[in-house]
């Protein structure tokens, strides 16, 4: 038998489970920061961010170098978006009481692993899994 989310919840300490949540906090205004400096806040319902188009100046070295690091703060972007919408979503769950469950096999996240990396989605034999079909 596996252990369900209810379950789980009632044996997580809800003590470790309030400090993740600060560490997610914390997480989340430092990734809201970041995104501030490559781009600026788009308008709308969804929270979004147009990466600024750098102006270092007008000769071709310029424009190549404006590019360049223009297509590097797009990647960065994405990246802090993808690690903002999954601690979003951490977040929801540990509202709705489903958090620190494995995505995948339903089975509890090692709590060792969650202590690294709140945001986990997949417990740790999951995630080996995922990475071999790569
Ligand atoms: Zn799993």
């Amino acid at each position: 038998m596996t252990l369900g989310p209810i379950i789980f919840l009632n044996t997580m300490d809800k003590k470790i489970l309030g400090e993740l949540k600060i560490q997610l906090e914390e997480q989340k205004v430092k990734i809201l920061a970041d995104l501030e400096s490559v781009g600026s806040r788009s308008g709308g319902a969804d929270v979004g961010f147009d990466v600024k188009f750098p102006d270092y100046g007008d000769s071709m070295e310029d424009n190549a170098t404006e590019v360049q690091d223009y297509t590097k703060n797009l990647s960065l972007e994405r990246d802090l978006q993808k690690e903002l919408s999954d601690i979003e979503k951490t977040l929801t769950k540990m509202e709705e009481g489903t958090y620190g469950v494995c995505n995948y096999c339903g089975q509890e996240i090692e709590l060792e692993r969650l202590k690294a990396r709140p945001e986990s989605s997949s417990c740790v034999s999951c995630k080996n899994q995922l990475k071999g079909q790569e």
